[in-house]
């Protein structure tokens, strides 16, 4: 306490001596009090205390004048002393009542506390660095300071392990604390708090555990002023109520002596705001992780899709690029008899657009297959019992007559799904004119040969019988056995064709094929030619020099040259001449009408030209005279011949990919042409 605290108190004194008294009496004649005498504690910081220049102030103190005003009270006054001459005081009738008294049952037995307005608990005040202590469990044993009128006081004497110090005020408990003459000092929250901020040790201390025991402060009346007891609680009630209160004391309590929350509960506080934003921050890298999984899982999905419709697409586009390049025409018919799929080639048999059929019924391609074919009759029995039965495989052949007469051949085949279910019926259609042409041809060739064998050997089986059965005379046994003999020849020339032409037939792998050397091949047949040349016939020979080698069958070439050679000599009268021209051509002539195709399968090219002087070949007969057995009928009885030599040398010809024709002005000049293509199966060129 300061000096001129101390000087005030001692005038207070006096003045409480002087005139209590008299100012009591005078405020108990008029009745109601038109001024109230506070008494109250001295040194209270911050509840009542005497400030730096000597002014009674605390929170009290404004409460209590607060109070005055709003009761009406036009005087108020205090008189701040020490607790015992205050109790004195009142009890004498010096003062109206004593403001900051804590409760006591003592005090509440001989007086009247008005009103409370205050309550505080008492709580453990440590070091800081004390980690040992955290509560009151960790105080047995140990010296703990505290002040004897605190509420604690008696809650810690009832512990008996407890080394009480009692303490008269907050400065020797904290005294004792710092130099270690107790391990705690207890006391009350507001006062000591207030002690700590003014004496700079509120970094120095901490409290730990709950409170101790609590306090209440109040104000203390005499037992005979019932009447002042309770316009107090009033005047503390309206207070209350009106808001005064809670600013004086957050005035007062604000937050520079908030109590310091124990470092635990900080440390907790801060551990709770840790893991909370740790929690917050981790759901949120959780939610987000969860969103871009979800993303990443939809992207491998969208991925896995685009790869899906890209193999069902490149599927598709094969099976397609598959059935458009079929040389048939394929069909689907759904379970409900409708066109469900047809490629081109399909469309182009049956001479419709694809579209104008899709999702028809079946019904309308009969109507176009009847209206073209050529026994309708037979064609719609047929289709009938396709109809009748669709689940059962079946062949229909038909001719149909549009601009050509075409032979169609239709297979209808039941489709089964995986489960083995009827999924439709398929449809393929195809041209088989060549087919049967060639079916056509093969009967026609048997028959032929058998009448030209049946020729020679009719002639031999008559000569030979005559010879047998009857006794000829020598000369006439003579002519017969030179006739057997002849048709013997003749027989074995056919035969002998024959069987080259059908091994021919049998395909392009019946050649040897070698590089021939053409010049020398051409010298050696016209040689061997030349020698059985019966009269003495002029050969011409033009070679040009670039023919070289090409990859060919040697034999086959000669046998081509020979045929050809030999035609002419046949079928021109002697004395003529015959020409054998070779030469390399690069591109065609125009009106050999070669296709761009054929021309580029061809060229480079080396051409063959035999060229004769004889009888020719009517127009008529140019492009039949290659197929087996054809001869001109002049020529049939007064030359020799199988009608088989120039079928050899077309199927020749053509297995070396080359192209062999005609050309005759009858009694003027015959020519026959060979191409043979230079470049090699391999593809290879030679020159
Ligand atoms: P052939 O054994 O009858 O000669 P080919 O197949 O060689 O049989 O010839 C078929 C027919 O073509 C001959 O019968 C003949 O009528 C005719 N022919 C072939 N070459 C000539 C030619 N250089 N001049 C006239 N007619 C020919």
């Amino acid at each position: 306490m300061t000096r001129l605290g101390i000087a005030w108190v001692a005038v207070a004194a006096l003045l409480l001596a002087a005139g209590a008294r008299a100012d009591v009496s005078r405020a108990k004649a008029s009745g109601e009090p038109s001024r109230l005498r506070i008494g109250g504690p001295l040194e209270m910081a911050p509840f009542a205390y005497l400030d730096q220049s000597g002014v009674y102030t605390g929170f009290s103190v404004d409460l209590l004048q607060s109070v005055g005003q709003q009761l009406g009270i036009e005087n108020v006054f205090f008189y701040p002393a020490l607790p015992a001459e205050s109790l004195r005081a009142l009890a004498e009738g010096e003062i109206d009542c004593i403001h900051s008294v804590r409760y006591t049952p003592e005090l509440a037995q001989k007086f009247i506390f008005a009103a409370f307005y205050l309550e505080s608990p008492s709580l453990i005040f440590v070091i800081q660095e004390r980690y040992d202590l955290a509560s009151l469990q960790d105080l047995l044993g140990k010296r703990v300071a505290v002040l004897e009128d605190d509420p604690a006081y008696g809650v810690l004497k009832r512990i008996r392990q407890v080394q009480l110090v009692p303490v008269k005020d907050i400065a020797r408990g904290f005294f004792l604390l710092r130099n270690g003459g107790v391990d705690a000092y207890v006391g009350e929250r507001l006062t000591t708090m207030r002690f700590l901020g003014e004496s700079n040790l509120s970094g120095q201390v901490k409290t730990v555990g709950t409170e101790v025991a609590r306090s209440r402060f109040g104000v203390l009346v005499r037992t005979d002023e019932q009447d002042l007891a309770r316009r107090l609680a009033k005047g503390f009630a309206d207070v209350e109520r009106s808001g005064i209160r809670e600013r004086i004391f957050n005035q007062w309590f604000g937050e520079k002596i908030q109590p310091q929350p124990p470092l635990s509960r900080r440390v907790l506080r801060w551990v709770f705001i840790f893991v909370g934003g740790s929690l917050l921050v981790a759901m949120i890298v959780l939610g987000w992780n969860l969103l871009l999984q979800r993303e990443l899982a939809l992207k491998a999905i969208a991925i896995e899709k685009a790869q899906l419709d890209k193999t069902i697409a490149e599927e598709k586009s094969r099976f397609e690029a598959i059935v458009q390049s079929m040389t048939e025409g394929l069909m689907l018919v759904d379970p409900q008899g409708r066109i469900a799929y047809l490629n081109a080639r399909g469309a182009q048999y049956l001479g419709r657009r694809v579209e104008d059929l899709l999702g028809h019924p079946l019904g309308v391609l009969n109507e176009h297959l009847l209206a073209v074919a050529a026994d309708r009759e037979v064609l719609a029995r047929k289709l009938e019992y396709a109809q009748q039965y669709p689940s059962n495989p079946l062949v229909i052949e038909y001719s149909a007559v549009t601009t050509r007469r075409q032979e169609i051949r239709l297979k209808l085949f039941p489709v089964r799904d995986r489960q083995g279910e009827y999924a439709g019926r398929g449809l393929l259609i195809e041209d088989v004119t060549h087919e049967r042409e060639v079916e056509r041809l093969k009967a026609e060739f048997v028959s032929i040969a058998s009448h030209e064998l049946r020729t020679p050997m009719t002639s031999i089986l008559g000569f030979s019988e005559l010879m047998l059965t009857q006794e000829l005379p020598r000369p006439l046994n003579q002519r017969y056995t030179e006739q057997i003999h002849k048709e013997a020849e003749r027989l074995t020339r056919i035969l002998n064709d024959m069987l080259d032409l059908s091994y021919l037939e049998s395909g392009e792998g019946v050649l040897e094929i070698k590089q021939v050397h053409f010049g020398e091949l051409i010298n050696e047949v016209v040689e061997s030619f030349q020698a059985q040349l019966k009269d003495r016939r002029e050969l011409k020979i033009s070679l040009a020099p670039d023919t070289g080698v090409l990859w060919a069958d040697r034999d086959k070439l000669s046998q081509v040259l020979w045929n050809l050679l030999s035609n002419a000599d046949k079928y021109s009268p002697p004395g003529k001449p015959v020409g054998l021209e070779v030469a390399r051509r690069e591109q065609p002539e125009p009106e050999w009408n070669l296709s761009r195709d054929e021309t580029a399968l061809i060229f480079p090219a080396l051409e063959l030209r035999v060229i004769d002087f004889g009888q020719g070949i009517p127009p008529d007969h140019l492009s039949l005279i290659f197929t087996p057995f054809h001869r001109v009928e002049t020529a049939v009885h007064t030359i020799r011949g199988t009608g088989l030599g120039l079928a050899i040398v077309k199927r020749i010809v053509e297995a070396h990919r080359g192209r062999v024709w005609a050309q005759s002005e009858p009694g003027v000049r015959t020519v026959f042409t060979v191409l043979l293509p230079l470049r090699s199966r391999a593809g290879s060129q030679e020159g």
